[in-house]
């Protein structure tokens, strides 16, 4: 499954098109990973599957984690037990199925006077969660003394340190993940289209809603698209689009904003990531990244526009002190930030409960029309989280037809890009590929970065990139032409701000040198979508308003 046909924005009208020509079984609305699941899920049993995104895909939540597949530790603390043996079991299988994207990490967890947790609790906690978890024996937590500690991380305050442990954990690329999970979805038969809004339901004479009425924020049209159950899957907007058919009752949702600080990685040197006490009891990680490390992230109640949160000057302090406090001789600065993001958790209101004691759990609810809208959750039970969802569409569909559907299998279902499953095989591969994409100016090292994005499908992308040899001399723009071309043609990038924010990270983690690049990928994009004059100026204003915005704190 390494080709996505109809994932390609040239052929964006076409499924538009395809979107109006039929009842679909299922329409999701919400392109982050959970609806990225749910599509994956329904199309791989069969069912006919519409996804609408009202922006990019991944462009809500979903491209502004802490980009961790993780068990969940805090989870451990509020005794969520049953959630940290799920996700710590779906950690397993989605590092089994998309290998390139969740790859195992070190985590160092500092044990500190005061911390909130001591030296015997750490080991009992640490062990109960790779118990949990079902950890592999190679891979169980490791606990330090002071000494070792300090060894293992020497930028660790000293005065306070006490011991640590060392855990694993998995690191991934949001953003990527959506994306990959739903060209996995589309190559099983669904129709995922972005920049397309739900903006009111359809009913049947009995009031069950019957579809959607969808605006395409690209060509500017209305119209319907029919379907026989819905599900939201709109992330922070659950409520919203709730609202679209009747007042919000029962649960709801309470939203609260995390961000994080991209320092380059001379100025916080990690030997690995870092999960650390901060002053109010909580907890929080510092990560690093090719030539950053990435620090956070906070959580407040948020009760401000939904689209495009902001890191402001409060959530700054907050994880510089931290940090400072933590590594007491880097002394960051707001000099030293050259990025930042911030997003909204989706969780579930609870009564009294403060932003960081809410459940991280998922719920599903039914409206009197018929609506499915799933919220809370993680990144980490998307393939889950699915599953209940699906299962519940199942067996409605069941009941009100006699159709029937294959059971869920999406833990056998290796995600686009994931068929290298081993990380010898890894090696092997990446050194085999850079004799050949040598020519085209990748080494060993850009050749890695290319394959912890594209995986399996790399030689697509180097295939382009000896297409473009003659177009361009200048290796590194060809490198990223390579790129942009792919994202159009097999992964919906319909403007530079899809290419370098959700398929490629690079606002977040390659930001200084985007400038440079800018003018030879806004020439290819324009001349492969025929862009206007007019379209070009208003992309580049929309793409440098968030490039000013991620260094901007008030
Ligand atoms: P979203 O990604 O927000 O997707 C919903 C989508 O619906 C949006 O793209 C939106 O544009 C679209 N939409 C809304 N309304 C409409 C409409 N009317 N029509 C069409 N489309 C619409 N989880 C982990 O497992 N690991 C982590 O390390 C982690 N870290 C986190 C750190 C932070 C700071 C935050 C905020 C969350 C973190 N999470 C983490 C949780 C995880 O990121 C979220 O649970 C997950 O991304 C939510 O995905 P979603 O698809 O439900 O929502």
């Amino acid at each position: 499954m390494s080709k996505s046909p109809t994932f390609s924005a040239l052929q964006r009208p076409k499924a538009i098109k395809q979107l109006t020509s039929q009842t679909y079984d299922l329409l999701v609305i919400g392109g982050g990973i959970t609806g990225a699941g749910i599509a994956l899920d329904a199309a791989s049993r069969g069912m006919s599957v519409a996804l609408i995104e009202k922006n990019d895909f991944a462009s809500g939540t979903s491209s502004r984690s802490t980009k961790l597949i993780h068990g969940g530790l805090r989870y451990l603390k509020q005794l969520e037990f049953g959630l940290v043996r799920e996700v710590g079991r779906e950690r397993a299988i989605l590092h089994k199925n998309a290998s390139h994207l969740v790859i195992p990490e070190n985590m160092f967890l500092p044990i500190i006077e005061q911390g909130s947790l001591g030296r015997y609790s750490s080991s009992v906690g640490l062990y109960v969660y790779d118990w949990l978890a079902g950890v592999k024996r190679a891979e169980r937590r490791a606990m330090l003394n002071k000494q070792e500690a300090h060894k293992q991380e020497p930028l660790l305050r000293k005065d306070i340190l006490l011991g640590g442990g060392l855990y694993k954990e998995y690191r991934t690329d949001d953003a990527r993940l959506v994306i990959e999970v739903m060209k996995t979805a589309v190559a099983h038969g669904a129709n995922c289209v972005n920049y397309v809004k739900g903006v009111g339901f359809t009913y049947n004479d009995s009031g069950v809603v019957s579809g959607i009425e969808a605006e395409d924020r690209m060509g500017e049209s209305n119209f319907t698209i029919k379907a026989r159950k819905t599900v939201n899957a709109a992330g922070p907007w659950v409520d919203k689009v709730r609202k679209l058919d009747h007042e919000v009752k029962g649960k709801r949702l309470h939203l609260t904003k995390g961000v994080h600080l991209v320092v380059p990685y001379q100025r916080l040197p990690l030997n690995q990531a870092i999960y650390f006490d901060v002053s109010d009891k909580r907890m929080i990680f510092a990560i690093p990244r090719g030539k950053t490390t990435y620090v956070g992230t906070t959580d407040t109640d948020y009760k401000g526009v939904l689209e495009k949160p902001r890191t402001r000057e409060s959530d700054l302090k907050y994880v510089l002190d931290a940090a400072n406090f933590i590594f007491p001789t880097v002394n960051l600065t707001l000099k030293d930030v050259i990025s930042s993001w911030a997003g909204l958790r989706p969780l579930i209101h609870e009564e009294g409960k403060g932003p960081s004691e809410l459940s991280r759990k998922d719920e599903i609810f039914v409206s009197e029309s018929g609506i499915v809208s799933i919220a809370g959750g993680k990144l980490t039970g998307f393939r889950k989280m699915a599953e209940r969802t699906v299962d519940l569409v199942a067996k409605q569909l069941y009941k009100e037809s006699g159709t029937k559907f294959k059971q869920c299998f999406t833990d056998q279902i290796i995600i686009s890009g994931g068929e290298l499953q081993e990380v010898d095989d890894f090696r092997e591969y990446i050194s085999d590929l850079t004799g050949t994409a040598g020519q085209v100016g990748y080494n060993f090292e850009g050749m890695q970065n290319l394959f912890y994005k594209y995986g399996s499908n790399t030689p697509e992308v180097i295939e382009l990139a000896f297409d473009l040899y003659s177009e361009e001399a200048d290796v590194q723009k060809r490198k990223w032409l390579a790129e942009l071309v792919y994202g159009i043609r097999h992964e919906a990038v319909c403007n530079l701000s899809d290419y370098f924010i959700r398929r490629t990270g690079r606002l977040y983690f390659e930001r200084g040198v985007i400038a440079d690049q800018y003018p030879v990928l806004e020439k290819k994009i324009a001349a492969e979508l025929t862009w206007s004059e007019e379209d070009m100026t208003e992309y580049k204003q929309a793409f440098f308003e968030e490039y000013e915005q991620v260094v901007t704190f008030n």
